[in-house]
């Protein structure tokens, strides 16, 4: 049988153990050998590559983080490093390759794709910045985190008459705002995706102070081009009410996965190490769509732009008000 290595990179996110387990029991069901390369490209590099079986993958699903490790390789990011890698996979036999983690991650897979690897990305990052997958591993349990915080920073910012910002991850990407911020009834969600007014953001927090709300939760993604501590002083001269800054950060990356999370790992882990087992050359990028498993060309699939929900980015300002 095929021998095919699987490795997590990036950021780590909730349920690439449960993808993991699943190339591995998958693979080995279909008569390949499946070895882990752990600390991403770094360890590939390296030539940290063992032989994995049924069993050391049992008691991982349910927890966060990935037992693989994961890592950001700067080695990795030149082409004589990418070369190196190819080289070191050669070495071991292994010819196909499931690569866990993002945007960055998958671009790796693809110039490993290139060194004639036969690449499975499965998106694992809690960014949900992938264009062609409908979610990303990590993301539902993200998003659960979010909003046990602003159920909690809630009950405080009421009880204190405060504006509360909760700044929350996703890089470029807003979706992890604009979902915990619909569903957790944030009264204003600010995202990349969408300019900002800060009169009338202030504006709103005024009104409602009027009307007799007591508190206001601003969720602000990372990649929105304002610091948080700047924005609080900003609303906060502008409002006269007390602001506060709440940073997330690594919070929102760790934890038991989700059942959304598990089972979108499970199914991409499953379509990964059958790709594989079928003996096909052509590097995928794997995902849903609509609900629906699918494989697209790597190469294409990276190509696609995430489309913003702005139907559910208006529906904030018409709820929250
Ligand atoms: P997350 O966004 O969740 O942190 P990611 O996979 O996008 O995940 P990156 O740090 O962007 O995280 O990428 C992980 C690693 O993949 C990098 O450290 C690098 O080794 C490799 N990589 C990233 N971009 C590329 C690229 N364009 N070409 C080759 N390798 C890349």
């Amino acid at each position: 049988g095929r021998k095919i290595g699987v490795l997590t990179s990036g950021g780590d996110s909730p349920g690439m153990n449960a993808a993991i387990r699943a190339v591995v029991r998958a693979g080995i069901e279909k008569g390949m050998e499946v070895y882990g390369i752990s600390r991403g490209y770094e360890g590939l590099l390296d030539g940290e590559i063992s032989q994995l079986d049924r069993s050391s993958v049992g008691d991982i699903m349910q927890r966060g983080g990935t037992f693989l490790m994961t890592a950001r390789s700067k080695r990795f990011m030149t082409e004589e490093g990418q070369a190196k890698a190819a080289m070191m996979l050669e070495t071991f036999g292994i010819d196909g390759l499931v690569v866990i983690g993002g945007d960055g991650s998958m671009r790796g897979g693809l110039s490993l794709a290139k060194h004639g690897i036969t690449v499975m990305g499965v998106p694992g990052t809690i960014d949900n910045d992938l264009g062609y997958t409908d979610y990303t591993i990590g993301f539902d349990t993200a998003v659960a985190t979010v909003l046990d915080a602003i159920g909690k920073l809630r009950d405080t910012s009421s009880a204190h008459e405060r504006a509360v910002i909760v700044e929350v991850m996703g890089r470029n990407c807003g979706d992890i705002a604009l979902y915990s911020g619909l569903t957790g009834g944030a009264e204003e969600v600010l995202v990349p995706e969408r300019p900002f007014d800060l009169n009338e953001l202030c504006r709103k927090i005024v009104i409602s102070r009027n009307r007799g709300k007591r508190h206001n939760i601003i969720i602000k993604a990372e990649g929105v081009d304002i610091s948080s501590a700047e924005l609080a002083r900003q609303v906060q001269e502008k409002t006269g009410k007390e602001t506060k800054v709440v940073i997330l950060s690594y919070l929102q990356r760790g934890g038991e996965p989700t059942m959304r999370d598990r089972l979108l790992a499970t199914l991409c882990g499953v379509k990964a190490a059958e790709l594989l087992a079928d003996g096909g050359s052509q590097s995928k990028a794997i995902g849903t769509v609509n609900g629906r498993i699918v494989a697209y060309d790597l190469e294409e699939a990276l190509q696609q732009k995430r489309p913003f929900d702005e139907e559910m980015y208006d529906m904030i300002g018409v709820l929250a008000k």
